[in-house]
């Protein structure tokens, strides 16, 4: 079996250590390729740039690239149900797939052959999975592509799968306990079940269970909760970030601190409204173009927020990398011309103990924007200090208001709500 620490060297391939002009020579090389093929057989694309009055001579490199307007993730629906080829965004003819699954929206997720088309082997190879590993499988095989698109990389490393699919703990328990084990792919917080589980039933989560890593994702990972994983059952628990129409965009590395962008995609960080790339580190919505030709999604939006993080990574990968998803557009405002994003002002607050409760209201009265921030408290609060932690973080100055009695924040309440009127 594998050790542990072996499990955190090495690369798969070439491509995760090339240097950024290398790096930056392929991608446009992909890019200029997946265009050539979008223009000639995806009507949508063909329509999208029409629309902003482009043609394919338009765009001669890397820097005409944010010229494209951008694919709203949450147009997918609507677009999908035009025609057989998924309203013109399919390349291809359907019988020429591997796979069609369909993932909630409802969005048809198009499945093109090849051995790593979903591209998380890189990933999984980075979380610690080796030839020889047992792994059991807990995210769905029926019509969500999660199990299949996630089984692919086990298979191209050389593991053994068991496709266990959710639920049934019991079940779930006594394979992880009978078989030999090693790795695990699912949600983190459902391995937590598992571990309970096991502990309450008189099972020793490092004698009788033999993990040694998990690959999760689907939901956020609190720290905490990674740890205490990690602890207990003496494994590497890391995550990854992909879609179900994109597959793999980033993932984590054993050195952690961020997640390394996929080879197999073209990722920007973009204004929200313009989606015009912004400067390195600033946070901006994830836009995504995979390197796939059968169904081209050039540009697309994915309505996440993330920033990038600076600097060279111990582990040796060269690639850039996310600093995990900090929210999604759909609650961000941008006020008097600066982007609030909650996630951000959650940071600002967690440096307050006093506030209890909090929540972003944004307001024009006489056209004019204001930012209020609603705050319950549970003790004594330097106003002016978090006034002026707030705006050196959010480059705004916020008008504080205490929430109470029949104007409190109910739990689960927005954390930023948009009260402003237009035109
Ligand atoms: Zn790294």
């Amino acid at each position: 079996m594998t050790l542990l620490s072996e499990r955190m060297n090495g690369h798969w391939s070439e491509l995760e250590t090339q240097d950024g002009e290398r790096r930056a020579a392929r991608a446009w090389e992909r890019l200029e390729r997946l265009l050539e093929t979008a223009w000639e057989h995806s009507a949508e694309l063909r329509a999208r740039m029409d629309r902003a009055g482009l043609t394919l001579s338009d765009i001669g490199s890397l820097d005409d690239w944010a010229r494209i307007p951008v694919l709203r993730k949450k147009d997918l629906v609507t677009l999908q149900a035009g025609g057989p080829r998924l309203g013109g965004l399919l390349a291809c003819e359907p019988g020429e797939l591997a796979r069609i699954y369909q993932s909630p929206g409802p969005i048809l997720d198009p499945e093109g052959p090849g051995a790593d088309y979903w591209g998380w082997t890189e990933a999984f190879h980075a979380a610690g999975f080796r030839r020889r590993d047992v792994v059991q499988m807990t995210f769905s095989y029926h019509l969500t592509p999660a199990g299949l698109m996630l089984e692919q990389p086990l298979r191209e490393i050389g593991c053994a799968v068991i496709p266990a699919g959710p639920g049934n703990t019991d079940k779930q328990i006594e394979l992880l306990t009978t078989l030999p084990v090693t790795g695990f792919v699912g949600m983190a917080s459902y391995l937590r079940v598992i571990a309970d589980k096991a502990v309450a039933r008189g099972l020793d989560l490092r004698r009788d269970f033999r993990l040694q890593a998990a690959f999760v994702a689907a939901e956020r990972l609190p720290e905490g909760l990674r740890r205490g994983l990690e602890a207990d059952f003496g494994m590497l628990v890391r995550q990854g970030y992909g879609t179900a129409e994109l597959g793999c965009v980033a993932y984590e590395c054993p050195a952690l601190g961020g997640m390394h962008l996929s080879s197999r995609c073209h990722v920007e960080i973009c204004d929200p409204q313009t989606h015009r790339p912004l400067p390195p580190g600033e946070t901006g919505e994830v836009v995504v173009t995979p390197f796939v030709d059968v169904y081209p999604l050039v540009r697309l939006a994915t309505g996440d927020l993330s920033r990038l993080v600076a600097g060279a990574c111990p582990c040796g990968r060269t690639a850039p990398r996310l600093a995990g998803i900090l929210g999604r557009v759909d609650d961000t405002a941008k006020v008097k011309g600066q982007f609030v994003y909650p996630a951000q002002v959650a940071g600002v607050l967690a440096g307050f103990p006093a506030v209890a409760a909090w929540q972003v209201v944004v307001t024009n009265p006489g056209g004019r924007d204001r930012l209020a921030l609603r705050l319950r408290l549970a003790g004594e609060l330097d106003r002016e200090a978090l006034a002026r932690a707030f705006q050196e973080a959010i480059k705004l100055r916020p008008e504080l208001e205490i929430a109470g009695g029949a104007e409190d924040i109910e739990p689960g309440a927005p954390p930023l709500v948009d009260r402003r009127i237009f035109g």
